[in-house]
């Protein structure tokens, strides 16, 4: 096999990963990959579009922002004594109360 057959096997490879119809598994993923690095335009066009369709994958989005709301505060209270210049106080505020309401207990 030629070095030309080896990546027309690539290109195949990305287009039926990245393009076309996205698994759960994929589609989690890249949920996850998304909390670190910033998706390319393919893989939020395809996310997208599989989060429109599927529920499940919508709920774990929705479970992984959360979590994230959730270390940022605690990422906060732990910088508190630093005094960081992370989170500005007005935002902490609505995070906390944000994870009130999702707790479904308001302080
Ligand atoms: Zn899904």
């Amino acid at each position: 096999m030629g070095p030309r057959q080896c990546l027309d096997r690539i290109r195949a490879g990305t287009a039926r990963g990245v393009v076309q119809e996205m698994k759960c598994e994929d589609a989690s993923r890249l949920v996850s990959e998304a909390q670190d690095r910033r998706l390319g335009v393919h893989e939020r066009r395809s996310l997208r579009l599989h989060l429109w369709l599927c529920l499940d994958c919508r709920r774990f989005l929705r479970q992984i922002m959360l979590l994230r709301r959730a270390l940022g505060m605690m990422a906060g209270r732990v910088n508190t004594g630093i005094q960081s210049p992370g989170l500005p106080y007005g935002s902490r505020e609505r995070i906390r109360a944000a994870l009130a309401v999702a707790d479904g207990h308001s302080r």
